[in-house]
């Protein structure tokens, strides 16, 4: 006798009712670092190219404790085909993603997830809006017969190209998270406030709601603030781990007056480096976001694994990678351990 609903492992809404859920982003980001991406088109062609690197950064991710495994499928939908001309690898590129993150996610017990994200041409008008929602049903068609357990819709700026994401994947009964990216207006592109769109979500029946990318911890914090106030239900936040300010409010508009020879002129996306955010940052934004009652946690374009691993040790997690956390009292000048010698203990000032 058997009985699916006792050994089925808990859902995304079952673990976010028992506490924070983690999600790890930001592969755009890392594999264009790491050689095998082009930034400008941005397209996740790595997916066929290299199916293997993917898989290590979903493990990667696992490890430093993300409870999610996004399908790499960010950016893989027909308009950023359309863009390279390779329309005809859409879907060999969806269900492949699909197939890479669902296998990691079997093996480590995480979630799998779908993603879809800013069809970019959306406009507003009759005709963007049916272009949209078409994009959207094949992407999340291929998500649902790979098995996904919920279905992310991300990076909106236009928060009704958010709802038509959201009712492509309430279509599906699967749960969904819908986050936003909020550029340097701080408001949607239609001029919503970050909370009212949120709300506008909520009530169409997003599962969780909030924003993600384009800004760092800072930038971020204070609109996460008016959302968790203005919404009922799970907020999501996942910063890009940069140092934006009022100023310069989005990892796009940040400027770098100790580097004249950038070849955009601006130090995004390729030269952000100078900016970048420690460990120690990122846990104290998850630290306060989840003060202020996040439920859904993560890092977006920029993220490391190590980035990963702090927001989870904020949110009183060991993650595997916890293991191998800083542990300074044994280095050989800096450390307090009885076996240092004291002739380096004393150099320590001097290093
Ligand atoms: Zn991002």
């Amino acid at each position: 006798m058997t009985d699916a609903t006792q050994t089925a492992p808990p859902g995304l809404l079952e673990r976010l009712e028992q506490g924070p859920v983690i999600c790890a982003e930001g592969y755009l980001f890392e594999l264009e670092r790491r050689g095998y991406l082009q930034a400008g088109a941005f397209v996740p062609e790595v997916v066929l190219e290299n199916p293997e690197l993917v898989a290590q950064l979903h493990r990667e991710f696992v490890h430093a404790g993300s409870d999610v495994v996004e399908a790499f499928t960010y950016y893989a939908h027909r308009e950023k085909l359309r863009m390279v001309e390779k329309e005809h690898l859409l879907e060999q590129m969806n269900r492949g993603a699909l197939e890479i993150a669902k296998g990691v996610a079997r093996e480590t017990d995480a979630l799998f997830a779908g993603d879809i994200c800013n069809t970019n041409v959306f406009v507003g008008d009759d005709q963007s809006r049916n272009a949209a929602r078409a994009m959207f049903e094949e992407q999340v068609g291929w998500a649902v017969e790979a098995g996904v357990d919920f279905i992310i819709g991300e990076t909106f700026s236009w928060g009704e190209e958010a709802l038509i994401a959201l009712e492509t994947i309430k279509a599906t009964g699967l749960p969904s998270v819908i986050t936003l990216a909020i550029h340097q207006e701080p408001h949607t592109r239609e001029e919503w406030t970050p909370e009212d769109a949120c709300k506008r979500l909520e009530d169409a029946g997003a599962d969780v709601v909030g924003l993600n990318c384009i800004r760092g911890p800072k930038t971020m914090l204070p609109m996460i603030r008016a959302i968790r106030e203005s919404v009922d239900g799970y907020v999501a936040a996942l910063p890009v781990p940069y140092r934006t300010h009022d100023d310069q409010p989005t990892f796009q508009s940040l400027r770098d007056p100790d580097y004249e020879g950038l070849p955009d002129g601006r130090p995004f996306p390729t030269a952000l480096d100078p900016f970048t955010c420690n460990r120690y940052e990122l846990a104290d934004f998850a630290r306060e976001a989840h003060e202020l009652g996040v439920n859904y946690f993560g890092v977006c374009c920029g993220a490391a694994p190590h980035h990963i691993r702090s927001v989870a040790e904020a949110l009183g997690r060991t993650p595997p990678a916890s293991a191998y956390t800083a542990d300074m009292s044994k280095h050989a000048f800096l450390g307090t351990d009885r076996k240092i010698k004291q002739e380096y203990q004393e150099y320590a000032d001097k290093l």
